[in-house]
């Protein structure tokens, strides 16, 4: 019998607001631990949470941009569990009136259109975070509460993909969609956005989904989440072949073994008793509201690859690569703003700038180099003031000290010989100096020009003009 997966998410978003979701302590990543924190999130009897209106407007954005029904009045309730980084002793969350449901995402996996349902998104507060010592012979934890009252969204899919490529393009068009529109910083490796994983599996070419589905945590970047994927995958075909069943489970990624193992057995809603939360009002999102959020929502990715190949003439490769991050995008279109050699610009950020982007993990904000500097080189190369070759040094120079390009090569005295003179008589030196190399030439051996085009450009040091030293020579060697 052959079993493909069937495979769902839950994913924890933390909302980019400037302070927690019901009190004004900072939200801030990498604080000394216990500093962002108050009465409220550290669950003081007496103090009363207040909402973040802007956490709502950030749940509301992303119900919308996800085709979600809105609840006109919706409201928290509280989620009862213990543990030591939760100090209210339950979780302040949403379960009998979500603000979006019934939603839904398309996106594209291998050129075919796909579309994953949404169940609902929904607006809760993050808990703070255990600290355990590395020696695992000490008999301690600790306890940071600054990330305790962060606003974390869920976003609840419907089992809908049916493979790990699927699953994994799914998860990188939900990173991107979360990006453009401005909702979550989406730093997996802080932890700022988390894909947990529902899977279970089906005989192939029919319906018949194992009611049976493993939840796996602790999944902190996507190639994990897709080790963990194809283990349970592995793990659950095994069993059902061998007529064993599966348990509804909760099972955690162990790095060290390269497995799942389990963690607890699945709870029902029950088993949290959930009740209304008493000291929260309902949440009134009127429809004016919906429609302010939602003339809000910028360009999204499909629309802006669209643009870049109808605007900029770009081919549909350099769109959708410029276009996978919407910071890189808009340093895109900045730099258009002020130069406009798209095909130019296009190969200099695929190429150089993704490449710096790459090696020191660093998004375009934290390039030195501005995005019209970038452009204003290009000009420069355009309109031969400096060659190929020394734009490679310039950019370089651009990205250590983030200096206006025109400075650079001022400053190095890198500017392109392009006087016709001057050149000619780099070329008579450098004949003269290898008269034999001229002869090869003559005599056949065309590979020589090269010896000789190098000769003259290691002697301007790279600056002279390469086509009118091309030029030249050629027309000297034929005289
Ligand atoms: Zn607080």
């Amino acid at each position: 019998m052959e079993f493909e997966p069937v495979i769902g998410f839950e994913i924890h978003a933390e909302l980019k607001t400037q302070t927690k979701v019901f009190c004004g302590c900072k939200v801030d990543f990498g604080q000394a631990p216990n500093t962002n924190v108050c009465p409220v999130c550290l669950g003081m009897p007496g103090s009363l949470p207040v909402l973040n209106r802007q956490a709502v407007e950030l749940v509301l954005r992303t119900a919308l941009a996800m085709n979600c029904s809105i609840t006109e009045k919706s409201a928290f309730d509280r989620k009862n569990y213990y543990y030591p980084d939760l100090p209210k002793n339950y979780q302040i969350s949403e379960q009998y009136a979500i603000i979006g449901v019934g939603g839904f995402v398309d996106f594209a996996h291998d050129g075919a259109p796909r579309r994953v349902r949404i169940n609902n998104i929904h607006l809760e507060e993050d808990a703070g975070k255990n600290i355990h010592p590395e020696n695992t012979a000490e008999d301690y934890s600790l306890v940071d509460l600054n990330r305790a009252g962060t606003p974390l969204m869920e976003i609840v899919t419907e089992p809908d993909l049916r493979s790990l490529d699927e699953a994994e393009s799914f998860m990188k068009h939900i990173k991107n969609l979360l990006e453009y529109i401005d909702v979550c910083d989406c730093r997996m490796q802080e932890g700022s956005l988390r894909f947990e994983l529902n899977v279970s599996v089906k005989e192939k070419g029919t319906d018949a989904i194992r009611p049976a589905y493993v939840e796996v945590k602790n999944v902190a970047s996507m190639k994990t989440v897709m080790a963990a994927a194809r283990y349970e995958v592995k793990r659950q075909t095994k069993a059902y072949q061998k007529g064993e069943t599966i348990e509804k489970e909760t099972r955690l990624w162990d790095e060290v073994a390269n497995c799942t193992r389990t963690m607890r057995s699945k709870e029902a809603a029950k088993d949290y008793r959930y009740f209304p939360e008493p000291d929260l009002v309902e949440v009134h999102i009127a429809p004016e509201w919906q429609e302010d959020v939602r003339q809000s929502i910028p360009e999204l990715q499909p629309a802006k690859e669209q643009r870049f190949i109808e605007q900029y003439g770009l081919p549909k490769y350099d769109a959708a690569v410029l276009t996978q991050s919407k910071a890189v995008a808009d340093y895109f279109d900045e730099a258009m703003a002020r130069h406009k050699n798209p095909k130019a610009l296009s190969n200099w950020m695929m190429t150089d700038v993704l490449r710096v982007l790459g090696d020191e993990g660093i998004e375009p904000a934290d390039l030195k180099m501005r995005p019209d500097h970038l452009a204003a080189m290009i000009a420069m190369i355009d309109d031969g003031r400096i060659s190929g070759k020394i734009a490679k040094e310039v950019f370089t120079e651009m990205i250590a000290s983030g200096k206006p390009p025109e400075a650079i090569v001022e400053e190095k005295g890198w500017v392109q010989i392009s006087d016709t003179g001057a050149i000619e008589s780099l070329v008579d030196d450098v004949m003269a100096a290898h008269p034999d190399v001229c002869d090869d030439y003559r005599g056949g051996k065309k590979k020589a020009l090269g010896r000789l085009v190098g000769e003259i450009m290691k002697r301007s040091q790279g600056k002279a003009n390469p086509a009118l030293v091309n030029q030249l020579l050629a027309q000297k060697l034929s005289e």
